[in-house]
């Protein structure tokens, strides 16, 4: 499936251990911006709406779209155009929406009128980097409607025990990642496996999608480049799966 970036607004604030080291904050300070001055995306706000010149829309039909990464979807200051962004996700109802969040105490006032028991292109993800924020957020999210939903262990900041949270069976994705650039803290491939465990026991579909650039695999710690992260995880997954049929 084609993957997209789609960020109708940029810019974030810290709330949490994994927001510690926020890549927006990394490569906003780089390019000598502010990351906690959140702002409407100025061209590209109705990218799903946006057409080439031969009439077809930029984003093509059956592509998932990547959400809002560069900021928060339910920031309080987004409150002013989340029901424009809703729309636009409504209209295109032939690509998956990924929406993201670490604040899930927010998505029921910030969902549209029409949301009934979710949009059938919405993917609702809630971040759990750690058990404290696992325990905190699980609960909230387990009460919200939605058509799919996607649980981020990422990035991975110690071992994870979601099982509780998995058996309700309204998870329909774990995706495990570390985390990336210069103060990478370490992504430990046993609490990987661990949550793969689980769901493979609460019959869970998972995902490894990075290494980060700190990864520790069978005791040996690894400086992964930023590049090589997701082709390392696919190696080690594949590693994974091929001494479970050992
Ligand atoms: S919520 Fe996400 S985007 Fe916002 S500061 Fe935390 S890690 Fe960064």
């Amino acid at each position: 499936m084609a993957r997209y970036m789609w960020s109708p607004w940029h810019g974030c604030h810290r709330c949490s251990p994994g927001c510690k080291n926020c890549y927006v904050f990394y490569l906003d300070k780089i390019r000598d911006k502010d990351a906690n001055i959140v702002s409407k995306t100025k061209t590209n706000f109705n990218l799903p709406l946006k057409k080439d010149r031969q009439g077809n829309f930029k984003i093509p039909s059956g592509a998932s779209v990547a959400t809002c990464f560069t900021s928060d979807f339910f920031l309080e200051e987004a409150d002013a155009w989340r029901d424009e962004a809703w729309q636009i996700i409504k209209k295109r109802n032939d690509v998956y929406f990924l929406i993201c969040t670490k604040r899930p105490e927010r998505i029921m006032q910030c969902l549209p009128l029409d949301w009934g028991a979710g949009y059938e292109n919405v993917i609702l993800t809630v971040t759990c980097e750690n058990q404290q924020m696992a325990d905190k957020r699980m609960p909230i999210f387990l009460t919200i409607p939605a058509k799919r939903k996607f649980v981020f262990v990422a990035p991975i900041l110690e071992n994870v025990n979601l099982d509780s949270f998995l058996e309700s069976g309204q998870i329909d994705e774990v995706s495990v990642g570390g985390e990336s650039y210069d103060f990478a803290r370490e992504c430990n491939f046993d609490w990987v496996k661990n949550i793969y465990a689980s769901c493979k026991k609460y019959n869970v579909d998972f995902d490894f999608h990075q290494t980060g650039s700190n990864f520790v695999f069978n005791g040996k710690r690894f400086k992964i480049k930023h590049h090589d992260e997701y082709s390392q995880a696919k190696k080690a997954m594949e590693y994974l799966k091929s001494s479970e049929k050992d």
